[in-house]
C-alpha cells in the first residue's frame, strides 16, 4: 500500500468490499429469469438487501413481494438469496409456482447442518438476528429443536431443555468477534455444546470485517455504504467503531453525506457490503473528491475469486442444452 502523505485529506479504500458470490449469483439470477421468462417475474421477499438493487429489477419487470400467496397461480418466483423454509418451498409448489430458487449456497450449507443436527435429535442455538429473513429460513429447516440466541447477553439467559445435546450454528453476516463472544458465554453455561464443522459466517462477511478493521485504524471518519436492513453492512459500522474509527456511518447514496462528517477529517475510510454495487462506492468517491479527499489509497487485505453457477433452474437453455 502507498502510504498517504501526513496532513493531507485522503480516503482509504477497503478490499474486499461490495458485492460477494452469492449476491451476485441472484441479483444475475433475476436478470436471466426475465430475460428467459420475460416480465413479470416475482421474487420473494428483496432478492438481496439494498434498495438500489431492487429499485433497479422492478424497472426492469421484477415484482418483490413479501409472501407466496401474493403470487399469481403458474408465474416464476424468485426465492431471495437469504434462503427459505421448507413451509415456502411447499407454500409454492401448491400454488404450482414455477421456482427458482436464488439462495446462497453458503446459505444453503447452514440450512442442511440444520437439518443434519435435528435428525440426530440434537438441539440448535442458532446465533441470529431476530426476524432477519436468513434467521427465519434457516429456523424453518429445524423448527422444534432450534432456539434462537440473538446477542452475548442472551447467552446468558437462555433456557434449553437438555444442555447436553447442543450444538451451535449462525447466521452468515454477522460480527465475527461477537460471535466468539457469544459462543464463550454459552459455553460458560453449557460445557457440552458442540461446534458445526466449519464457519457458517461467510467468507465475504469475514472478508470485509477484516479490511474495514484495517482502514479504522487510520481513518477518522469511515463510510460504509449498504442498506439499513443488510445485516453485514451494518456490522461493518459497528467494527469500524470498535476498531479506532472516531465515527463511522453508513449510507444508501452519496448525497446522504453529510457536510458536518467531515469537519477535521483528515482520513476518511470507505467500504461497501456484500450487497452493494460498486457504481455505488465510486458515486461516494467522487463526491469525496469534490469535497478535497480525492487521493485514494486501496487498503486490501484478501483476494476473492470465488463464484457460484447459477441457480439450476437457469442452468439450461431453452433446447435443454447446458
Ligand atoms: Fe452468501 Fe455470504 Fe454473500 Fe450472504 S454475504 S449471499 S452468505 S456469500
Amino acid at each position: 500500500v502507498d502510504r498517504p502523505v501526513a496532513g493531507e485529506k485522503h480516503v482509504l479504500l477497503a478490499a474486499p468490499r461490495g458485492y460477494c458470490a452469492g449476491v451476485d449469483r441472484a441479483v444475475v439470477a433475476v436478470e436471466k429469469a426475465l430475460d428467459r421468462f420475460g416480465s413479470p417475474v416475482y421474487v420473494r421477499k428483496q432478492i438481496v438487501h439494498n434498495v438500489h438493487v431492487v429499485s433497479e429489477l422492478e424497472k426492469r419487470g421484477a415484482i418483490f413481494v413479501d409472501e407466496v400467496d401474493e403470487v399469481p397461480t403458474g408465474s416464476h418466483l424468485v426465492f431471495s438469496a437469504h434462503g427459505v423454509s421448507p413451509m415456502v418451498v411447499q407454500a409454492a409448489a401448491d400454488r404450482q409456482l414455477l421456482a427458482i430458487d436464488a439462495t446462497c449456497p453458503l446459505v444453503t450449507k447452514v440450512h442442511r447442518e440444520a437439518t443434519r443436527f435435528a435428525g440426530q435429535d440434537k438441539h440448535i442455538l442458532l446465533i441470529g438476528h431476530t426476524g432477519h429473513e436468513e434467521v427465519e429460513g434457516t429456523m424453518g429447516h429445524a423448527p422444534d429443536r432450534t432456539t434462537l440466541v440473538t446477542s452475548p447477553a442472551d447467552a446468558d439467559t437462555i433456557e434449553v431443555a437438555d444442555p447436553d445435546n447442543l450444538v451451535w450454528i449462525s447466521q452468515t453476516t454477522l460480527s465475527v468477534d461477537e460471535t466468539m463472544e457469544t459462543v464463550r458465554r454459552l459455553r460458560e453455561r453449557f460445557p457440552a455444546l458442540q461446534d458445526p464443522p466449519s464457519d457458517d459466517i461467510c467468507y465475504a462477511t469475514q472478508n470485509r470485517q477484516v479490511a474495514i478493521k484495517k482502514v479504522a485504524q487510520d481513518a477518522d471518519l469511515v463510510i460504509v455504504v449498504g442498506s439499513a436492513n443488510s445485516s453485514n453492512s451494518v456490522r461493518l459500522v459497528e467494527v469500524a467503531l470498535e476498531h479506532g474509527a472516531r465515527a463511522a456511518h453508513r449510507v444508501d447514496y452519496a448525497s446522504e453525506i453529510q457536510q458536518e462528517w467531515l469537519d477535521g477529517v483528515v482520513s476518511v475510510g470507505v467500504t461497501s457490503g456484500a450487497s452493494v454495487p460498486e457504481v455505488l462506492v465510486q458515486e461516494v468517491l467522487a463526491d469525496l473528491a469534490d469535497a478535497g479527499y480525492s487521493t485514494v489509497h486501496e487498503v486490501t487485505t484478501a483476494e476473492e475469486d470465488l463464484m457460484f453457477s447459477l441457480p439450476k433452474e437457469l442452468r439450461t437453455d431453452v433446447t435443454g442444452a447446458t
